[in-house]
């Protein structure tokens, strides 16, 4: 994929951007690329129903409701947020999902039932993770990261540094192995859009380990690889402030490339203000752009 260039200066380091946001299927993301390796596995094993689990903004929730929706699958939602309205929720209900409400406490209760509940319906049932958690969703990243290294070649270019929003660890993990896979140099700087230290890089760290260990894989996490930034959350998952809106009204403004206060937007605002506080200069940086294209239009009346 060509989706890999160079923007403008920032901080006077050369800034690219990867817009994993244009992947060509319901307005992509990183949950786009995560999401086709889970279904080659549902229609390579004749599964025929998917149940998966997210918020009322999951971006992931919107793709595996799509990805359902044009295979002809059934799928059901698990989710914890029945009264918020999103464009992420509103796409879910045009594709016909099933929406299951319960309590945090009850998720994993939930979910085993719904499993059990579609069998007794004499269907096959396959689970998705929240976010696309797990060995096929890092998978796709170490993809990515392959792709990253092409364009390195073919335009004789190293970044030193790649930044990315991180949520649930797995595209971190994915892009991490790829590097040490690879024996690449580079660092990979995660901004946390919500998991503190030291559970969010312990999962990270957790999720590669489960990957050389599925895939018997001859390499060794040096765990300093794995740089997890938790300085930028502010009060938590999806809570912003007034930087990152005008972070988001440049970038849309200057680029035309959307970002979303939830995501992308607070890593880029996260990613300036690390730029700034380790005196990054004179360096190549790239930016992955994960996507969540919808929640940028969830908060346009703020963008005044
Ligand atoms: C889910 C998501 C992330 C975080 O990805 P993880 O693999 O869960 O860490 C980043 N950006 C966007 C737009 C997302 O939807």
């Amino acid at each position: 994929m060509d989706n890999i260039y160079f923007v403008d200066f920032i901080n006077n380091n050369n800034f690219y951007i990867m817009r994993d946001d244009l992947i060509p299927f319901s307005f992509g993301g990183n949950k786009a690329r995560k999401a086709y390796n889970f279904f080659n596995d549902i229609i390579e094993n004749n599964y025929n129903y998917v149940i998966t689990y997210g918020s009322a903004s999951s971006n992931h929730c919107r793709i595996i409701a799509n990805l359902a929706k044009k295979y002809g699958f059934p799928c059901t939602i698990i989710s914890t947020e029945k009264e918020k309205e999103t464009a992420n929720k509103k796409l879910c209900e045009l594709f016909g999902v099933e929406f299951i409400y319960c309590n945090v406490d009850e998720v994993k209760d939930t979910i085993k039932k719904q499993v059990e509940l579609k069998k007794s319906l004499s269907y096959k049932p396959y689970f998705i993770q929240g976010g696309g958690h797990g060995n096929l969703g890092t998978k796709a990243y170490i993809d990515a990261y392959n792709e990253i290294l092409d364009y390195e070649k073919q335009n004789d270019i190293k970044f030193d540094y790649i930044f990315h929003a991180t949520g649930t660890g797995t595209t971190q993990a994915g892009l991490v192995l790829g590097k040490i896979i690879n024996k690449a140099t580079g660092k990979i700087v995660g901004i946390s859009v919500a998991r503190k230290l030291p559970r969010g890089k312990d999962v990270v760290v957790e999720s590669i380990n489960d990957y050389i260990k599925d895939n018997k894989l001859d390499v060794v996490l040096n765990e300093d690889d794995v740089i997890f930034n938790d300085e930028y959350i502010l009060d938590g998952y999806s809570k912003y402030n007034k930087e990152i809106l005008e972070k988001i009204k440049y970038m849309m403004n200057n680029y035309g490339i959307p970002l979303d206060t939830t995501y992308t937007g607070k890593a880029f605002w996260g990613m300036t203000e690390y730029l700034n506080k380790e005196k990054i200069q004179n360096k190549n940086i790239l930016f992955i752009h994960t996507g969540g294209t919808p929640l940028f239009f969830d908060i346009l009346k703020e963008l005044d």
